[in-house]
């Protein structure tokens, strides 16, 4: 492949999916933690155990392989991966090579359509643990807890292009699995390991291991473009090689010079035979960030509103229950108010526990004009915290508009919603657009308006 941008980023991503069991056998995903407690003699690795294939596990990987677009294979395959390491007792992983589950997918992200090359099954190894860390530690455990639990690996083709699309990527990649409810943060992980070269190198790639965490991967890359731009500047010539992230350091180090998918040796798996994939032809997916977009844009969002709140899936979850009050306005007040709240809090969308009821009610208080926009604002920064009537606060504390504000209220938020050209422009930092806007409620008064409480009004929908 020929390069022209100056850094490219491939992705190849493996997260592990909450099936109830593993992949080849019967033990369970989730549970003790007690080392060697969730295992047995297939996912030990035993001589004479034969696998037998989790069709749950084959039934969530078409749903993520679908909804990535990729073309479906006919048949299910599985080959050996040969290598000798302590986290994989029969020195090969059962994973999928010369016919991946699905192929020639992709994914949007904002302003970008990044291709997927390839997806596929695979089992996860056992996890190595160093008593007294990597490198001061005499010797080492092995946890088969985790040895067979099911992985989707997918590979994007080389087009990203900045540590910031690659961290765009993940979350959007994140959304759409929580969308498919295929995996769940926090008891489920997710790794990625990212190629990246620079133009500046003659594009000499380094694969960059260990990368666990979605803030990670932009520092991660941004430090390996810089190394390698400054070996470049310092004449040194690179090799292709593969390099450990250290998160604690923030620094990455070289592991070893690139071996090929040949050195691995693989064989076809002759304990699985291959399965025919028609009977999962017909798998349903729920609905998808971008359908839902869709549908909350034909019932007035705000096409911009209608993306930010679809791109969080638990944020749309709680959109979806405040949505019948006003859709435009409920969005906007999603979008901007309650989630600056949110991050004033420091509260993830997750953790949300605000009331949709209540909330509802304070938007139809703002669109019935019985209470102004500013007043929302303060109520939200309480509501966020705790569970409360609003209608009987606002009555309790007197808040309620004036009868007259009430209407210019009104007009404000006309005003705002009919002119959003306007409103982008001021946004952007052009304060003459305020001017427009201003002309446009004093219309609607037909000039009986104080401008200057207009500008308050209006300052107060604008922030
Ligand atoms: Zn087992």
């Amino acid at each position: 492949m020929k390069f022209e941008k100056d850094v490219v980023i491939g992705l190849e991503i493996h997260v592990e999916l909450n099936t109830k069991t593993k992949l080849f056998c019967s033990c369970p995903t989730q549970g003790s933690d007690a080392p060697n407690s969730r295992t047995c003699p297939v996912c030990l690795g035993m001589p004479g155990s034969r696998p037998v294939l989790n069709k749950e596990a084959v039934h969530k990987s078409m749903m993520l392989a679908k909804a990535l677009g990729c073309r479906i294979a006919d048949k299910l395959v599985f080959s050996r991966k040969s290598y000798f390491y302590p986290d994989l007792a029969k020195n090969y992983q059962i994973t999928q090579y010369e016919k991946p589950l699905g192929e020639k997918g992709k994914l949007d992200i904002d302003g970008a359509r990044i291709e997927i090359t390839r997806v596929h099954m695979e089992e996860d190894p056992a996890s190595l643990i160093h008593p007294g860390g990597m490198s001061g530690s005499g010797y080492v455990l092995v946890d088969y807890n985790r040895s067979g639990n099911p992985l989707c690996e997918v590979v994007t083709e080389p087009q990203l292009e900045s540590p910031r699309q690659a961290r765009e990527f993940m979350d959007a990649f994140e959304t759409l699995l929580l969308y498919l409810g295929i995996f769940e943060p926090g008891k489920n992980i997710i790794k990625a390991d990212a190629n990246v070269s620079v133009k500046e190198t003659g594009y000499v790639r380094a694969e960059v291991k260990n990368i666990s965490s979605f803030k990670e991967i932009e520092r991660a890359l941004s430090y390996e473009i810089e190394r390698q731009r400054r070996s470049a500047k310092e004449g040194l010539v690179l090799h292709q090689e593969t390099r450990a992230w250290n998160p604690e350091k923030g620094f990455t180090t070289g592991l070893r010079t690139k071996e090929t998918e040949e050195d691995y040796g693989y064989i076809f798996d002759p304990d699985l035979v291959p399965v025919e994939l028609s009977s999962f032809e017909n798998i349903e997916l729920p609905e998808l960030p971008s359908d839902k977009a869709g549908k909350y844009k034909a019932k007035g969002v705000a096409a911009e509103d209608a993306k930010v709140i679809t791109q969080d899936f638990h944020l749309s979850r709680f959109f979806d229950k405040v949505i019948d009050s006003d859709p435009a306005l409920a969005a906007r007040w999603v979008r901007r108010e309650l989630v600056r709240a949110m991050n004033y809090n420091n509260l993830l969308s997750s953790e949300l526990k605000i009331d949709p009821s209540e909330l509802k009610r304070l938007i139809l208080m703002i669109k019935e004009g019985k209470i102004t926009e500013k007043t929302g604002q303060k109520i939200m920064d309480k509501l966020i915290l705790e569970r409360f009537d609003v209608a009987r606060y606002v009555k309790d504390n007197d808040l309620g508009a004036s009868g007259d504000n009430s209407e210019l209220e009104l007009f404000c938020r006309q005003a705002v919603e009919e002119n959003q050209a306007a409103v982008s422009d001021y946004m952007s930092g052009k304060e003459i657009a305020l001017n427009f806007l201003l002309g446009a409620v004093m219309k609607k008064s037909r000039g009986k308006a104080d401008p200057k409480q207009i500008k308050e009004m209006l300052l107060a929908h604008l922030k």
